[in-house]
């Protein structure tokens, strides 16, 4: 059976930490399964960095805080909820402990009925089709983003809006002990100021970083740069952003978008290469060319993130079976871990990740010669065991306003997100009806 994780975590002076405890502990007593209970004193800000911890006293419940409140600053000052009866108060009230409670059963459940995400493969298969195509509609970006909860929901992929936003997000990750890497969002822009405001955040955001003592590491899409307006100031519009990396010392990854830009992206990254060698590009498992473009990569020297890939593509350019697409990618990072220059291997599938873990144990092939990747709020549990046992682990960290074909295409790979987000709108909804 699963141990139930618990934490209450208190900053010092804290006047509701007694009655959060008992609280807490009253809830506890009828919990059936074994629980790891601890309590924790957030002392200084970079504590409460490190725990994400937006006030006190905080429950978190499998590593997850009961209220999520990503709007609020993390910091030691108390914190109110919303008590059933529509007053505000200093204690956790015991219903959202409790729907937490259920809440993180319900996970544990899915993930014991079915490892792949918790939904059959077929209908899981036209909900991705659903959610990919979705993610393309402009109408329906136009609904999802005026919409204020759905907003507020996409907090649990998206960093924030601002970069004063995002680098709050990178301070905790940093004090957890991740890498990271920075996407500003936006994709397949219309106009050439677009294109070219883009690489002016990107700048903006290098710039922040190296302020900020902050990992120097972006990663960036070419449709965002102008690449289906003009290839030419596509490419310049990157030069710039790498040469502001060149300027900080940062590392520039270019994105791979669906196959139709896949030429046109690992030329451009060539050539951004051979200028700076801190210019990777990335490699999907799931493009039945990527064994051709790996060994040239790796004969460039040129970095390779190594993913599954995103996007909705034609069985004539892609394996459209999932057991393909694993295979390719076991075969790819076998590759790249051999032959390759410092990898990224982009996932949270953790037979890979176990296949990969057994791979460099039987080679020889320390932590210094390749990173694991994940996304923002993906997998954290998996995120915090591998940088635990002592992996390289660098989180993409995605922030901005054009959050719409991003979040599309997180729900598109789980479908079962989407229960996780309605769970956390029932949730929310109850809150204010009680309010
Ligand atoms: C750092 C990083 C960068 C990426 N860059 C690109 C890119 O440039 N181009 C591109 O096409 N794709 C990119 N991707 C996305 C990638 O191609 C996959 O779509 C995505 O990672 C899901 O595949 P998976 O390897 O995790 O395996 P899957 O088989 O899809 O998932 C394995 C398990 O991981 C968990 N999981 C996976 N996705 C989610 C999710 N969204 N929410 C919750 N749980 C989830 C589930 O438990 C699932 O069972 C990137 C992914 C990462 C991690």
């Amino acid at each position: 059976m699963p141990k139930l994780l618990v934490e209450l975590l208190t900053s010092p002076g804290c006047r509701h930490a007694k009655a959060a405890r008992t609280v807490l502990l009253a809830a506890l007593d009828r919990v059936a399964e074994p629980v790891d209970l601890s309590f924790v004193e957030i002392g200084d800000e970079s504590a409460a960095a490190s725990y994400d911890f937006r006030g006190s006293p905080t429950i978190r419940v499998g590593g997850h805080d009961i209220e999520p409140s990503g709007d609020v600053p993390i910091g030691l000052s108390c914190r109110l909820y919303r008590q059933a009866d529509g007053s505000l108060g200093g204690v956790p009230p015991r219903a959202a402990i409790d729907a937490a409670i259920a809440a993180w059963r319900e996970d544990q459940a899915e993930a014991a009925a079915a490892p792949g995400g918790g939904v059959a493969e077929l209908p899981a298969r036209v909900m991705r089709a659903g959610f990919l195509w979705a993610s393309r509609r402009r109408s329906l970006e136009r609904m999802a983003t005026s919409n204020r909860l759905t907003r507020s929901l996409v907090q649990r992929f998206v960093a924030g809006s601002t970069l004063e936003e995002a680098a709050r997000a990178l301070v905790a990750l940093r004090a957890k002990g991740f890498a990271t890497t920075v996407d500003v969002l936006g994709e397949s822009i219309d106009s050439q100021e677009a294109a070219s405001a883009a690489a002016d955040a990107y700048v903006e955001t290098l710039r922040t970083l190296e302020a900020q003592g902050l990992d120097g590491n972006v990663s960036l899409k070419l449709t965002a740069m102008g690449l289906d307006l003009d290839r030419e100031s596509c490419a310049a519009n990157v030069r710039r952003v790498v040469e502001e990396a060149k300027r900080t010392g940062a590392f520039v990854r270019i994105d791979m978008e669906d196959h139709t830009r896949t030429e046109a992206t690992l030329a451009i990254a060539r050539e951004l290469h051979a200028e700076y060698p801190e210019v990777g590009v990335v490699i999907q498992s799931y493009l039945r060319r990527s064994p051709d473009d790996v060994d040239r990569l790796n004969a460039e020297k040129i970095r390779v993130r190594l993913c599954k890939g995103a996007y909705d593509e034609p069985a004539s350019v892609a394996f459209p079976a999932k057991a393909d697409v694993d295979t390719s990618y076991r075969r790819l990072s076998e590759r790249l871990l051999l032959e390759g220059h410092y990898p990224g291997l982009a996932t949270h599938d953790e037979a890979i990740i176990d296949h990969v873990l057994a791979f460099v144990e039987r080679e020889r092939i320390g932590p210094e010669r390749f990173e694991f990747q994940m996304l923002y709020g993906v997998r954290r549990d998996l995120q915090d065991r591998l940088v635990a046992a002592g992996w390289t682990v660098r989180i993409y960290v995605p922030y901005g306003h054009e959050w719409y074909p991003y979040f599309m295409r997180r729900l598109a790979e789980r479908p079962a997100n989407l229960l996780f987000i309605v769970r956390n709108l029932v949730r929310e909804r109850r809150g204010k009806v009680a309010a």
